[in-house]
């Protein structure tokens, strides 16, 4: 297939083209590097440097005939972090909201078949009940999640007007790093990438945002989830979504790992004490989030296939480590 993936150049979008092309479809990436980083873009991709809201007008005056040969797109390209969607609410609103919404149209109306966007578990805020399933009630508590879920009830509605075939795919914790990719935000702000600079010691100390969570040892809980197995089940959700369906999928393990399990994992891979220091909770926290799976296992096949934190510290680390992100 003939894939537009936005927000190629990130993180997990870069493993996204990446796992495409080793699957042997072509990609083209459309990111406007406010994030991400023009060498992640795997070699064998198509690039195209530009903003989601102008995708048509930026592939030139036969944008539209561009985008109408495409067989599917995976959109990531996003803002998305928690705590600057807090204090920047309005940037949230204007990129993904405003942005995914026009890019949706704008794939309908080039006749793209099939959608799969990148959504997240902060749709879901303080869930209820943990394991988090599909049908658990959508209460975000930060902007982010709730400019994720604007969109998931876009792609619901224009599945069902358009006959778009669409998934949203709700990632857990996503961490670890795949065929040279991992992360390197400029701003960082996740809690492994920043355990493994403290123990590089490029960084002073960890802050753990809060130990009095109802929690086994008080920090959050997280289920933490490999980037390669996040990007499989984009390849999976492509080649299953069905025409004028909505699919939901959680990704994660179904393990939860309090911020001290994790801290642990990065001194047990790294063999190096890391320097902690317990502050106040980060607001926009929920206390525990794990995902149920079980719906993307049954429908998409979907067997994560590092399920192990160690293994997902172990990569990025090697990255890391060698000086590569
Ligand atoms: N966290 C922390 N210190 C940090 C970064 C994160 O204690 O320097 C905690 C954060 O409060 C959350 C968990 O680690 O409970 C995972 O945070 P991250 O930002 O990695 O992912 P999020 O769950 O916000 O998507």
């Amino acid at each position: 297939m003939r894939i537009l993936v936005t927000g190629g150049a990130g993180y997990i979008g870069s493993v996204v083209a990446t796992r495409l092309l080793e699957e042997g479809h072509q990609v083209l990436v459309l990111d406007d590097l406010s994030t991400g980083h023009r060498d992640a873009v795997p070699e064998g991709a198509e690039f195209v440097r530009g903003r989601v809201h102008d995708a048509a007008e930026i592939l030139g005056p036969a944008g539209l005939d561009v985008l109408g040969g495409f067989d599917g797109a995976v959109h990531l390209a996003a803002a998305s972090l928690v705590a600057e969607s807090m204090s920047n609410p309005a940037k949230y609103e204007e990129n993904n909201v405003v942005g995914s919404s026009r890019l949706v149209s704008t794939l309908v109306d080039a006749g793209v078949p099939r959608l799969v966007f990148s959504s997240t578990a902060a749709v879901y805020g303080d869930p209820e009940e943990v394991p988090v399933r599909e049908d658990a009630p959508c209460r975000p508590v930060n902007p982010y999640g709730e400019s994720k879920l604007a969109i998931d009830r876009v792609l619901a509605a224009t599945a069902a007007e358009k006959g778009l075939a669409a998934v949203s795919l709700r990632y857990f914790n996503v961490a670890g790093a795949y065929a040279g990719r991992g992360e390197r935000h400029t701003t960082e702000t996740h809690l492994v990438p920043i355990a493994l600079e403290a123990a590089l010691g490029r960084r002073p100390e960890i802050v753990v945002y809060g130990d009095d969570y109802p929690t086994p040892d008080g920090t959050c809980v997280r289920d933490y989830i490999h980037v390669a197995d996040i990007a499989d089940a984009h390849l999976l959700a492509m080649a299953g979504c069905e025409p004028g369906q909505h699919e939901i999928y959680n990704l994660g393990n179904g393990n939860g790992s309090s911020v001290r399990d994790v801290l642990a994992t990065v001194e047990q891979v790294t063999g190096r004490k890391l320097p902690v220091r317990v502050a106040t909770r980060r607001p926009g926290d929920p206390a525990v989030l794990v995902a149920s799976a079980q719906r993307a296992a049954e429908q998409l096949g979907w067997r994560p296939a590092r399920p192990r934190l160690e293994q997902m510290v172990g990569d990025a680390w090697e990255l890391v480590s060698k000086g590569a992100a």
